[in-house]
């Protein structure tokens, strides 16, 4: 087979991830990697395949003791993670929602790698929102302080929105030395979200943002196998906070335009209107929820009126123009006034029940993954393309291994966070091997878990 003779190892990608490929014990290190036996059609090449388990195996094991790595270079990578972790533990106490430091390099070479851009512009803090935070081991550090509440990415197209944006999402992740991202720390409770046509959606309570469907049909328990870009946006912001979402990172490029604003014109041309967009609960998220967002903008400009800090993408150098938004705010009202209809701004959890999972069965129990894009369970294919965070297929085999347990603890009364929480827990209590024997599985956070139950479409639940 094309495996024939082949080692292959799970080392990742930029981001550190825990992997069942690598397990540090407190006397001993575990490695565990896949060994193609060298193959001629299905019998085993005997000779070949001796030389391959007694000589070239052994010697590939030299390479990776200890003498004969650079110590050096290992310790490092070891201490950027134990900052990241730092770093990312102490930006609740100062109010912040990510940590950009001065020098980072955030484009990548391309849009299909992760290698850093070539000669690009190091990205370098206004000097309003440069805070500087102790590490552990890398003394102190100097950067941008992204605030809780509500911030604005703004700017001309092409001037680096996105990619700040994307470098904050994927900050929840330490990155491997050399990365230009080794520095960016967002909170470990931080979700991307985005509109997402055509998936499904179980049961979501999504009242707060739409209510009221004509033909009185009530959204309290909505259901679709075939969501809109609104109601997939909505769905997806409900559910992360539902998962326990701290922050919302979003981005105009991605989102339906109708959840995000209705300007004043439409609010005169149509009376009846069941949308209560981002923009009449974006205060109210942090206010009462504490969930702050991150909003990459370039078009809508009644953002400006509910925006705690307006960040400036100038050829690729962030600017505070903060004050400026708000002299603009009131130089320019928008004539829009609060949607008068809004139903509280409340979660409905839900409880999945155990035959949700059962599309996994079958006899054989077939999970397979497609990179980052997909994960097959017996009959059923969950679309993950627009869980952003999902960065390793690992972690989506790990999601698999995981979905098949979760028929065990999903009973109708345990809520989807729960669920999921104990999912994790017991891989952490009784370590990979005890879930799935794969080599090549990373942890995925429980929000992104949970986001792929919530595109199970077998998934059925009851409301709590
Ligand atoms: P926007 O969202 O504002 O339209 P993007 O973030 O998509 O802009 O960036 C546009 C282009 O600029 C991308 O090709 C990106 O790789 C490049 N770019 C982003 N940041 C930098 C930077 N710091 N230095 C050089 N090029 C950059
Ligand atoms: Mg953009």
């Amino acid at each position: 087979s094309g495996k024939s003779g082949r080692v292959s190892v799970d080392a990742g990608g930029a981001e550190v991830l825990a992997r069942s490929g690598c397990v540090v014990h407190d006397d001993r290190l575990e490695l565990r990697f896949r060994v193609g036996l060298p193959a001629k059609g299905r019998s085993i090449l005997g000779r070949a395949a001796a030389g391959l388990l007694a000589r070239d195996l052994p010697r590939a094991l030299e390479a990776v003791r200890w003498a004969s790595l650079d110590a050096e270079e290992v310790r490092e990578q070891v201490l950027l993670v134990e900052d990241h972790h730092h770093l990312r533990d102490a930006l609740a106490g100062r109010g912040l929602v990510a940590f950009v430091r001065d020098g980072s390099i955030l484009p990548r070479s391309s849009g299909v790698s992760s290698e850093p851009l070539e000669g690009a512009v190091p990205f370098e803090s206004p000097a309003s929102l440069r805070v500087t935070l102790p590490t552990l081991h890398h003394g102190d550090v100097t950067g941008m302080g992204v605030p809780e509440g509500v911030t604005l990415l703004v700017g001309g197209g092409f001037h680096g929105k996105t990619t700040l944006l994307e470098a904050l999402q994927l900050g929840v992740y330490p990155h491997v030395p050399g990365d230009g991202r080794e520095w960016v720390v967002t909170r470990a409770d931080a979700v991307k979200v985005r509109s997402e046509d055509g998936r499904s959606v179980a049961d979501v309570d999504l009242r707060p943002f739409i209510h009221d469907l004509p033909r009185g049909r009530s959204t309290a328990s909505f259901r679709t196998p075939d969501a809109s870009g609104s109601t997939s946006l909505a769905a997806g912001i409900l559910e992360s906070m539902e998962l326990g979402a701290g922050a919302l990172l979003m981005d105009e490029d991605t989102c339906a335009t109708n959840l995000l604003v209705r300007d004043a014109r439409m609010q005169r041309l149509v009376q009846h209107e069941t949308i209560v967009p981002l923009i009449d609960r974006v205060r109210e998220l942090h206010r009462d929820h504490g969930v702050s967002t991150v909003l990459a903008l370039g078009g809508s400009g009644d953002y400006l009126e509910v925006a705690d800090t307006v960040v400036m993408m100038d050829a690729y150098l962030p600017h505070d123009v903060t004050a400026r938004g708000r002299e603009v705010a009131a130089e320019v009202p928008t004539g829009r006034a609060e949607e008068a209809s809004r139903p509280p701004l409340a979660v409905t959890e839900r409880c999945p029940v155990g035959r949700s999972f059962d599309a996994r069965a079958g006899k054989r129990e077939r999970v397979r993954s497609r990179g980052t894009r997909e994960l097959t369970l017996g009959r059923e294919t969950i679309e993950l393309s627009a869980v952003e965070q999902l960065v390793d297929d690992s972690q989506v085999r790990a999601i698999g291994a995981l979905l098949k347990r979760a028929h065990r603890v999903a009973d109708g009364d345990t809520t989807l966070a729960s669920l999921v929480a104990a999912l994790i827990a017991h891989v952490e209590r009784e370590g990979w091997v005890a879930v799935d024997d794969s080599p090549e599985l990373a942890m995925p956070r429980a929000l992104e878990v949970g986001a792929a139950i919530n595109r199970l479409r077998a998934l059925r639940v009851s409301q709590s």
